[in-house]
């Protein structure tokens, strides 16, 4: 049954049970109290003898009349209930049903793919705010709907470089155009490394994105995880003649952070200073406590960053020079993970640079235990 319907049934049947129970009262009550009124006045004159037998002889009409007249007024006043009934129903089943009526269809719209589409929510009632609320859900779902898109779009493009390039060298091998010598072999090698590298990396931020990597803070001693994962990276640092090295103040907080997690924060971000700084640079790890969290800094002397791109790098897949990225295997991923690591444990991260060539800092805060 309609929302319209239920509400009209429900103002019947208070009506009914109202008709009722006045039929009922008048039915019993209103007669025997004119009659009782009647008689007292009729006693109270003092002509009691002439008055009874008049009323006796007048009692049967009178008392037909008497139901009659009530009976016509319960008719009038129960016709008129119903069409009350019909106008109030119809009105209020208006002001419920069309708002619902609008949010059903909406959802079917949204469903099929119309995303953009909004309702008009004016009414500051429930009803209003189930409209809000609604928009609103219709504005996360537009966004992830885009993101996917975009997701989808950089991911087909990602693969398609290395792809054509191992079909093209496969090709080249199988019509004798390129020699079959090792170095031959060592390129589509390292096409398929690449992409085995960016499936990893992509899975990697799913899984972060997704939540679930889980993120276990404990009290941690910063200064420590920063030396063990120096002190792993240093070979690679030497074997560029880039000088690795450690700022950290007597006196340092301790932190509230996932060990595994920051680890691979420092990794990634030390990793990126060793690919973009030339040989015979520096790179320095620098800890700083600044109120109620510590500021780690991870500093180059590199290929530094313009201003524009320093909050894009850490949107996925933006690299600021894709074909040297991609000759040194980077996927663009990196940092979009580290930001959400970062965020993950309640700190912040960001990128500064005096311009290009002039090297970059990388900043990242964690809470203070
Ligand atoms: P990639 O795998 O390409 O390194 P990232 O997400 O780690 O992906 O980095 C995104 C882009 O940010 C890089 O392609 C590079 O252009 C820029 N970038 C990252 N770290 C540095 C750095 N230390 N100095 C200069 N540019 C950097």
């Amino acid at each position: 049954m309609k929302l319209s319907h239920k509400l009209f049934v429900s103002y019947l049947m208070v009506i009914g049970v109202s008709l009722v129970v006045l039929s009922i009262a008048t039915s019993f009550i209103a007669p025997q109290n004119f009659w009782e009124t009647l008689h007292n006045r009729g006693m109270g004159a003092g002509n009691r003898g002439g008055m009874m037998e008049h009323l006796e002889i007048l009692d049967a009409q009178l008392d037909v009349s008497v139901r009659a007249s009530v009976n016509n007024a319960l008719i009038l006043a129960g016709g008129a209930a119903v069409l009350t009934a019909v106008i109030v129903s119809w009105f209020v089943s208006q002001r419920i049903v069309r708002p619902i009526r609008a949010v059903v269809d909406l959802s079917q719209r949204i469903a099929s793919g119309h995303y953009e589409e909004r309702l008009d929510a004016r009414t500051g009632d429930e009803l209003g705010e189930l409209m809000t609320s609604f928009n609103q859900m219709a504005s996360v779902l537009a966004e992830s709907e885009t993101t996917r898109r975009q997701l989808l779009a950089d991911v087909t493009h990602e693969l398609k470089t290395p792809l054509a390039s191992i079909k093209g060298y496969m090709e080249g091998l199988q019509d004798n155009i390129l020699p079959a010598i090792p170095e031959t072999f060592q390129i589509v090698h390292r096409e398929a490394a690449r992409l085995q590298r960016l499936v990893e990396d992509l899975q990697e931020l799913s899984r972060v994105e997704s939540g679930q990597v889980p993120i276990q803070p404990q009290t941690l001693d910063p200064a420590q995880i920063v030396q063990v994962v120096v002190e792993r990276m240093q070979p690679q640092f030497s074997d560029k003649n880039i000088a690795l090295q450690v700022e950290i103040p007597p006196v340092l907080p301790s932190v509230r952070a996932d060990h595994d997690r920051l680890e691979q924060i420092l990794t990634n971000l030390l990793g990126n200073a060793l690919q973009y700084s030339p040989s015979a640079g520096k790179v320095t790890v620098c800890l700083k406590p600044s109120d109620h969290m510590l500021d780690i800094a991870v500093r180059d002397t590199g290929i530094g960053l313009a201003p524009e791109d320093r909050e894009r790098i850490f949107q996925r897949f933006y690299r600021v020079d894709k074909s040297r990225s991609r000759a040194s295997g980077g996927s663009g991923i990196g940092l979009t993970i580290t930001r959400y690591l970062v965020e993950a444990q309640g700190g912040r991260i960001w990128a500064e640079s005096p311009g290009p060539g002039q090297g970059s800092t990388f900043h990242f805060t964690l809470p203070a235990a």
